[in-house]
């Protein structure tokens, strides 16, 4: 079967390997039909993401049908559609004995630690996989992962019905998480640096918007806020200033949201933090969170369709990448499919 191997940053190659087989523990064997590529699988194609590890099958956003089935199987049938969870833990560490699997000590993300959905078949445990909804397409449920991520984010914050939020980046993380977050609360501001990003956030909900280029996020967020300021702000750009900015935005007792992934240093000043009794939460990967994004899509609360932008076929992989470096303005997301 077909694979995307990437070998070191920027080098990714078509290789033919063995079909994997399923065993007690992968006891569904899945045969891919679409996986997307995540800014963080471009980050490890870039060499810029600190978690991963090289060579790596990778691909984290992995949809298929299920193929075959192991003796004990008991919940999945040959033919099921099913988006497969990326998360694997011990279930014996501290984070595991509290539920916190997404932060096991010993955490091996598919496609990252461990090889991906970046090939033809994967065997995985039956509990790993999550049935569509009839209503999505294949291509489309790809975003159910990215919605996992955007819950968990939303959960971690606390996020609750009077809250006054500011998301913080309007990209394919800042989006998703306002998709999310307004089934929660109805005062979302949403701040970038492009216009049309911004433009976009206010038809799928933002109640204002703010470009971080022209105005004021801290004045803009008091104002819009009756001067308190945000009760909790997520970070979704995570460049360099964005969590100093967001101390300065978040009103006192409130909560700031982190999930850049970045290991550079970068300024924060603890008067902030302690003057305004604030919490800095952070917030990785998802926690069984499949479910959740599913029940949402039954419904009617969340419209995946349309969010994906391109596909290519999987042996067109290298041209994916380059494309996705072209940062052409159509670019929303971009998904990889089986059919070749
Ligand atoms: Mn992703």
């Amino acid at each position: 079967m077909k694979a995307l191997k990437i070998y070191e940053p920027y080098k990714l190659e078509i290789i033919d390997i063995e079909k994997p087989s399923i065993d007690e523990k992968n006891n569904v064997l899945v045969k891919m039909t679409a996986t997307g590529i995540c800014g963080s699988d471009v980050g490890i194609y870039h060499g810029t993401n600190a978690a991963a590890t090289y060579p790596r099958i990778i691909g984290h956003e992995m949809v298929g049908v299920v193929d075959e089935v192991g003796e004990n199987v008991t919940k999945l049938k040959v033919g099921d559609r099913v988006i497969v969870n990326q998360v694997t833990s011990c279930g014996n560490c501290y984070p595991c004995s509290i539920n916190r699997g997404n932060v096991c000590d010993d955490l091996k993300v598919r496609g990252v630690h461990i090889d991906g959905g970046y090939r033809e078949y994967i065997a995985v445990p039956e509990n790993d996989c999550y049935i569509l909804p009839s209503s999505i397409s294949d291509v489309d449920a790809v975003m159910i992962e990215p919605t996992t991520i955007a819950i968990q984010a939303c959960t971690r914050g606390r996020l609750v019905e009077d809250d006054m939020l500011l998301i913080y980046g309007a990209g394919a993380l800042g989006s998703t998480i306002l998709k999310v977050a307004k089934q929660f609360c109805k005062n979302i501001i949403v701040a970038d640096i492009l216009d049309e990003k911004l433009e976009e956030a206010k038809k799928n909900g933002a109640k204002h918007t703010i470009n971080v280029l022209k105005e004021d996020l801290v004045e803009k967020v008091k104002e819009y806020t009756n001067g308190h300021g945000s009760t909790i702000s997520i970070d979704s750009a995570c460049v360099k200033d964005s969590l100093m900015l967001l101390l300065k935005a978040t009103g006192n007792a409130g909560r700031v949201v982190t999930m850049g992934f970045s290991t550079s240093a970068t300024e924060v000043n603890q008067f902030l933090i302690t003057s305004k009794e604030l919490d800095i939460i952070g917030s990785r990967l998802q926690n069984k969170m499949f479910s959740k994004a599913i029940e949402m899509i039954n419904e009617g609360k969340l419209d995946l369709n349309g969010s994906v932008s391109h596909t290519f076929p999987l042996v067109k992989g290298q041209e994916a990448f380059d494309f996705i470096d072209s940062k052409d303005p159509s670019i929303r997301k971009v998904v990889l499919t089986f059919d070749f």
